[in-house]
């Protein structure tokens, strides 16, 4: 039997870390076996999806080069199904009407949940056998149906909710396995009742592992962003999609791209316990790819053109893209702060005398002799670099921190490195 998964996202907000990541897995898990993707919007929540999140996820999933094959389907389309099955529940007796009593209805407003007066459930022999199955990742999992609680199935013939239209949706998919994360994995036997009382063979289940913040508590909107929009903008597709894919998972090198992930993927070996989202990581992973970035890359991610010259100096350098504007020095002029031009106890007389030495030094010769420049300046620093090259840096790039000033230099050409300092030079 070919294998078919899915990524079943409901548009309630927008592209989560852990979508991104279920889908990922899915895609791999797919990829290594030759088997299909497909993207289900699970919209059945009218109150609470809404299309512009749809949107988010959609374009979310193509920005980070997670394909699906077909057509994206629509639970909010396939209302007619479910309502077949459900009347088929219904008439054979394994689903009921439930109405509630007055004393059910406090109980729920209490809960904070609006009543309604009935709701469609499963009917559940709780004396039956413990629902049992093996997780491809967890191993058995077995739970006692009496600590199952009711099995709601729909708010009413044409609202499903969620445990029903899943299980209808993976059946007439032909869902061989469902890969999702482990928040859901007391659905799990909610759903396989699902399958039993409709007769149908059930896919197999695997349930990811938590993704956590550092503190090792679920990761949270307080303590991280944790939609994919909040790190585009910082970090490459490739980057990311690396990043997530170790979220759960130990790859034999740290630099892969999907289709070499999808190479090593062995579902039996994604980790049991929690995903720690490690931002340094991320950092540091972006900076891997940031290396070979050319500038017209750089420009489509960033907006901002970078002189050729000038590229390498970032590239090297950063760690999220927004840090480019760190580099504007590179091609503009700073503002400098003459304050900041002051190097310890030096006076201001004596930074002056520096920063003429080091135009001399410039005047000289060219500035692409790098060694030329470093080896005159350093023998005009006469044992104290700072005062030399602290003027230098600050009147180069307007900044405390900067690549070294020779760098510098040799980026933004002669003239302009001697404008700039005579501009240094007028300021104090
Ligand atoms: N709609 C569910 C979610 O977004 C899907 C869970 C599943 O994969 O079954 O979490």
């Amino acid at each position: 039997m070919s294998v078919k998964v899915r990524i079943a996202p409901s548009p309630t907000g927008n592209l989560h870390i852990g979508t991104a990541r279920a889908a990922l897995f899915n895609w791999l898990y797919a990829k290594k076996i030759g088997g299909e993707f497909i993207l289900r919007i699970e919209d059945t929540d009218l109150e609470r999806s809404e299309k512009k999140y749809e949107d988010d996820i959609v374009e979310g999933l193509k920005k980070l080069g997670i394909t699906w094959d077909g057509e994206i389907y629509r639970q909010s389309e396939r209302l007619e199904i479910y309502k077949r099955y459900l009347n088929e529940l219904l008439s054979s007796g394994k689903a009921t009407v439930k109405t509630f009593s007055e004393e059910e209805k406090d109980a729920l407003r209490k809960e904070g949940i609006e009543p309604r007066d009935s709701i469609i459930v499963l009917v559940v022999d709780s004396m039956g056998p413990a629902v049992e199955f093996s997780d491809g990742i967890r191993g058995t999992i077995s739970v006692e149906r009496k600590h199952l609680g009711s099995v709601s199935l729909a708010k009413d013939e044409n609202t499903p909710l969620y445990n029903f239209a899943a299980v209808i949706d993976d059946i007439e998919m032909g869902i061989t396995d469902v890969i999702r994360g482990e928040d859901h994995i007391s659905n799990t036997p909610k759903q396989l009742l699902i399958y039993e009382a409709l007769g149908k063979t059930p896919p197999q289940f695997a349930h990811l592992p938590l993704i956590l913040n550092p503190d090792k508590t679920k990761l949270s909107k307080r303590k991280s962003p944790v939609s994919v929009d909040d790190y585009v903008k910082d970090y490459l597709p490739e980057a990311l999609i690396n990043f997530i894919g170790f979220l759960g998972y130990t790859y034999s090198k740290e630099i892969l791209t999907k289709e070499e992930m999808a190479q090593e993927f062995d579902l039996g070996k994604v980790h049991k316990s929690g995903a720690v989202f490690n931002i340094e990581k991320l950092n540091w992973i972006n900076a891997q790819y940031t290396k070979n970035l050319s500038a017209d890359r750089l420009e489509s991610v960033t907006g901002v053109r970078v002189p050729e010259k000038a590229l390498p100096l970032i590239t090297e350098r950063l760690e999220r893209l927004s840090q480019v504007h760190e580099y504007e020095y590179l091609w503009k002029a700073p503002e400098v702060d003459p304050r900041l031009l002051l190097w310890k106890n030096s006076s201001s007389d004596d930074v002056k005398k520096s920063l003429e030495t080091s135009r001399r030094v410039i005047e000289l010769g060219e500035v692409s002799d790098k060694e030329r420049m470093r080896k005159e300046l350093d023998a005009a620093a006469a044992g104290n670099r700072g005062l030399i090259y602290w003027p230098l840096r600050v009147a180069l790039s307007g900044k405390k921190a900067s690549p070294d000033p020779v760098d510098i230099a040799a980026v933004i050409g002669k003239e302009e490195t001697v404008r700039r300092i005579e501009n240094a030079v007028s300021k104090l």
